[in-house]
């Protein structure tokens, strides 16, 4: 079974180089460098020894790719094969994996619309990743597992065949399933041992598609209280207030990125052993907290 190995890196679309470039370092810990990709200016953000991670440039504040990362070229030859299986067409784009610093690179958009990029061979940097704010990224299970850089949560008007085709033809696992409110049913899939690396909402009240929020893990959860108290002195917007997650069990709180679409910021996530792992639906996102819109 074709199986994606991580979240390898997510690319944007935004409105202000400027504006991500201050929350990514100041607010999240993360490192920003500016560079010219394909001819346009990108802020460039790190979080481990990888060369990238985030990638922002100017456009309409949205989602531009998912980067999903598999083990090496006999993992992305399956993807291609799965893909072609599925009817799915993709592009085998040699300038692009260059521009992404990755051996190879599969391109496709997901039954949702979402343009994908399964890809190998990573950049890694000898210049060491020092946070600006003591931020250690949790990229890996204890065990040395890749489980990437987070997990990101997309809006989608078909949910059931965008799920689907994760599963069958990516071979993402269920996690578990959360109906926050009545009538709504959120999906949580693996690829690692991280509890999710993508999550399948349905659109709600005929809000927008798009990306809802992408997380990231620290190991501290002073971390996440420096980075909150960050947040409340700049009066920057809070999407949902410090919480523990039912699912996850992760211990974050949501922020509104400058691009509108939500952040959650956390540490203390769960890991899955797919051994013993059975699915379950919660009846609530959160223990406690996670108060949306705080004031
Ligand atoms: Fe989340």
């Amino acid at each position: 079974m074709t199986r994606v190995e991580a979240l390898g890196y997510l690319g944007f679309r935004v409105k202000s180089l400027e504006d991500w470039e201050v929350f990514a370092t100041e607010i999240l810990g993360m490192t920003a460098t500016r560079a010219a990709i394909d001819g346009e200016e990108a802020v460039v953000l790190r979080m481990d020894e990888r060369a990238h991670r985030i990638t922002a440039r100017v456009g309409d504040d949205e989602l531009d790719y998912i980067g999903w990362q598999v083990s090496g070229p006999d993992a992305l030859d399956e993807v291609a094969a799965a893909l072609t299986a599925a009817g799915v067409a993709y592009n085998d784009d040699a300038g692009l994996a260059e521009m992404r610093g990755v051996r190879r690179l599969l391109r496709c958009t997901d039954p949702a619309g979402y343009t994908l990029e399964f890809h190998y061979g990573a950049t890694m940097l000898q210049e060491p990743f020092v946070s600006p704010t003591g931020a250690r990224f949790v990229t890996t299970a204890p065990d040395g597992a890749d489980t990437g850089l987070g997990h990101v949560v997309v809006v989608c008007d078909n949910v059931e065949e965008t799920t689907e085709f994760y599963r069958r033809v990516l071979g993402f696992k269920v996690s578990d399933h959360i109906i926050p409110v009545p009538g709504m049913l959120l999906t949580f899939l693996h690829t690692n041992p991280r509890h999710h690396s993508l999550a399948v909402a349905p659109v709600y009240k005929d809000g927008p598609t798009g990306i809802n929020h992408f997380m990231v893990e620290v190991d501290d959860l002073d971390v996440v209280g420096r980075a909150l108290d960050r947040v409340h002195q700049r009066k920057i917007r809070q999407l949902a207030s410090l919480g523990r997650h039912t699912n996850d069990k992760m211990l974050s709180f949501y922020v509104q990125s400058p691009s509108g679409f939500g952040i959650e910021y956390g540490t203390d996530g769960l890991l899955i052993d797919d051994e013993t792992w059975s699915v379950v639906t919660y009846d609530a996102s959160a223990y406690w907290g996670h108060t949306f819109d705080p004031a």
